[in-house]
């Protein structure tokens, strides 16, 4: 039993979720609309709070239509958090634009709003500012919402909000997928609800909402005949997937208190050992703790996270290092970055371990980082 596998985030799924999949099955609404659909979609805005919200097939198809339909295109610039999972800069690129990335800071692992203000001032100066703004929120918690908004309002730039990994996260009390003129979610297989592969745009703009859910079925025109008066997108969301997505949203509460009950455990057990610190929590916000992260300070703890995450999979502990940042990626390496520095801190020393998962598992997953800690000092 102790060789079982245990995996960084797998998806926690229940009965419910099985008979709702079976009953839009049943139905036959095997189809990318459906009941299921606008149920999903409902569910979401009673949620979170956002007026509008169009399901779609991935979290990243939300970010390209989402980015689209602010305006982005070819020759513009997206300034875009810089410790994020590469999709949120592929979303730029699809649209032509070239994403500008800006540093972490360490109070939130998100966003510098100081990095931001220099790289907006900086716009501002040569007189072309970023066509928009996008903001990450990622390891499940907000960024510096209230200085990055004020930023962007000043400048009157555009804020889109990826929230794909954030679903369930609060800043002041607000829900995280608010804060973007348009916001994305994602429910791929390893976020906190999963429909095996799906995402959602939410905004407060109907107009907006009616256009990406036009743009996304293939800009077909309403009526009998097959009239395309733009070229359209194949984005939305299958209503079979929807009824999946829909059940585990209705546990979404349980899932981020668990979820944070795995943080707070981590923390108890392994919070003391020398050189850990344990991911901050935003001033204001509330998270999710969707991946229980943590970094690890080598001189300190005389392992680096790298040996420990070596010592994880030995005993066959999936745990994963942090994003590396999008500007070191070979593929965004000609964009320009402010700041840097912090981010490539964070993911030299940072890790994610196990996050959803049982407190046996959680047992045998601690006494592997102590037994590791143990023989390296
Ligand atoms: C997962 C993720 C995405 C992409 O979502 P998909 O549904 O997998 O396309 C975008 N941004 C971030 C930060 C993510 O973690």
């Amino acid at each position: 039993m102790s060789c079982e596998r245990i995996y960084l985030s797998p998806p926690a799924m229940s009965e419910a979720d099985l008979a709702a999949l079976t009953e839009a099955f049943q139905s036959n609404w095997i189809a990318p609309v459906g009941p299921a659909l606008g149920a999903f979609e409902a569910e979401m805005c009673r949620q979170t709070g956002a007026a509008h919200a169009v399901a779609l097939a991935s979290g990243t198809a939300a970010l390209h239509l989402a980015l689209k339909e602010s305006g982005v295109g070819p020759g513009d610039q997206v300034f875009c958090s810089t410790l994020s999972f590469a999709a949120s800069a592929n979303a730029i690129a699809y649209c032509g634009a070239e994403p500008v990335f800006i540093d972490s800071e360490a109070s939130t692992w998100n966003m510098d709003p100081a990095r931001l203000e220099e790289a907006l001032e900086a716009a501002a100066k040569t007189g072309k500012l970023p066509a928009a703004v996008e903001v990450v929120q990622a390891y499940g918690q907000c960024a510096d919402m209230d200085a990055i908004s004020a930023l962007c309002e000043k400048h009157g730039v555009v804020l889109i909000e990826d929230a794909a990994e954030a679903l369930g996260a609060t800043y002041k009390g607000r829900a995280a997928g608010t804060f973007g003129r348009a916001s994305v979610m994602s429910f791929n297989g390893n976020k906190i609800i999963t429909c095996s592969g799906g995402g959602m745009l939410l905004t407060d703009e109907s107009a907006l909402a009616d256009r990406v859910r036009y743009l996304s079925t293939q800009a077909r025109e309403p009526g009998r005949a097959y009239l395309h008066l733009e070229v359209g997108y194949n984005y939305r969301l299958s209503n079979l997937l929807a009824a999946l997505g829909l059940s585990q949203l209705k546990s979404l509460p349980e899932k981020v208190a668990q979820r944070r009950a795995v943080f707070e455990r981590y923390g108890e057990r392994l919070g003391a050992l020398p050189g850990v610190t344990l991911m901050p929590e935003t001033p204001g916000g509330e998270g999710t703790r969707w991946l229980s992260s943590l970094l690890i300070d080598e001189q300190e703890a005389g392992i680096s996270s790298s040996e420990l995450l070596d010592a994880l999979e030995a005993e066959k502990i999936e745990a994963r290092p942090l994003w590396r940042p999008l500007h070191t990626q070979p593929c965004f390496a000609h964009c320009r970055v402010y700041g840097g520095a912090v981010a490539e801190g964070l993911a030299a020393r940072g890790l994610s371990l196990p996050s959803q998962l049982s407190e046996a598992q959680q047992e045998r997953v601690c006494a592997c980082v102590e037994k590791a800690f143990a023989q390296k000092r």
